[in-house]
């Protein structure tokens, strides 16, 4: 049986030491805060961004919500960004994506000060991170490493392939591979013969936002399979097409008319040596991840 890497524990765990070092903080007289900017009303955005908020409230960090109207200027977003900018109760930005199509999310996303820059988003932060200096690193790929390394899995020497080149998921991750002394493989959609190259992986991260898209033969046996993807199934042939058969599922599927897979097939796990399981993987430590760089910029922030 492959072994099932629970993001519930290992975020809970980094929740935890997040909780330890905002009370250390405290002591100081430091409440590390973080203002979420949300725009318009889309409704995964909603949900996400109410988990962020809520997380900061678990743990004992300040937070903003702030909501601008859908039809809000790029100019209008440029000058809340320099006023969160300016507040000293305030160390981490995020500004929930997508935004909409009017606003230059490019620019906006360059306004926010690298120092405040918790979702690792802003050049310097990328390029600190190419160079292998301290940096604020995006969410998803720390957790990403988090969960490798608090399972024991070995990452040096071992063949890492990333299918997905995202700014935000798999460029990064590669590079925190490569950090931790991986060979790494990045794929992407001009990839030739992608099974081929899956297939000679030891850890393989499926970051493409297509719905079970790595299959079974894709895997070598007993490979660490880590699956980013989050992909909404709606209809009854998608459903059967990963979940015939599968109980608990059925249920919940009943329940909501709709389920979530990743980008790997759940019937490629089985081949797998460990996997993480979508939900209940990456996406957790995305948000724990997202708390430990606000702890971590207000105490760079202070230079403690
Ligand atoms: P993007 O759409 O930005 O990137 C997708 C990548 O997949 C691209 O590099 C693309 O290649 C590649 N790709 C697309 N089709 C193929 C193909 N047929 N063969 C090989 N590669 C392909 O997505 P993101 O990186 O933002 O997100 C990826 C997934 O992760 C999504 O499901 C998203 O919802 C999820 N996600 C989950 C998070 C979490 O917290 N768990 C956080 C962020 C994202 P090319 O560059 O050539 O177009």
């Amino acid at each position: 049986m492959p072994r099932i890497l629970d993001g519930a524990s290992i975020a809970a765990a980094i929740k935890h030491e997040v909780a330890e070092e905002v009370g250390k903080l405290a002591a100081r007289g430091v409440r590390p805060g973080l203002a979420a900017v949300l725009v318009g009303h889309v409704a995964a955005s909603e949900i996400y961004v109410r988990s962020k908020v809520q997380a900061c409230a678990d743990l004992g960090l300040y937070s903003d919500l702030i909501t601008p109207a859908a039809d809000v200027t790029t100019e209008a977003m440029l000058d809340l960004v320099a006023d969160l900018n300016a507040r000293d109760d305030i160390d981490g930005v995020l500004i929930q994506l997508p935004l909409p199509p009017q606003i230059d999310s490019k620019r906006l996303l360059e306004a926010v000060d690298p120092a405040k820059d918790v979702d690792g988003f802003h050049p310097v932060n990328a390029g600190r991170l190419l160079a292998g200096r301290p940096a604020l690193v995006p969410c998803t790929p720390a957790g990403i490493i988090e969960i490798l390394k608090r399972s024991n899995i070995p990452i040096a020497g071992q063949h890492a392939v990333v299918v997905g080149r995202s700014d935000i998921v798999g460029k990064p991750v590669a590079i925190l591979l490569l950090h931790e002394n991986a060979t790494v493989t990045i794929c992407h959609s001009k990839t030739r013969k992608l099974g081929e190259i899956t297939r000679q992986a030891d850890i393989l991260v499926a970051a493409i936002g297509r719905p079970g898209f790595i299959t079974p033969d894709m895997v070598r046996p007993g490979a660490t399979l880590i699956d980013v993807g989050i992909n909404r199934l709606t209809t009854r042939d998608e459903f059967d097409r990963f979940f015939k058969g599968d109980a608990k599922r059925e249920a919940a599927f009943a329940k909501r008319g709709s389920t979530i897979v990743g980008d790997i097939d759940p019937h490629a796990f089985q081949v797998g040596g460990a996997y993480t399981p979508v939900p209940g993987g990456v996406g957790l430590l995305t948000i724990a991840m997202l708390m430990a760089n606000t702890v971590r910029a207000a105490k760079l922030r202070r230079g403690l």
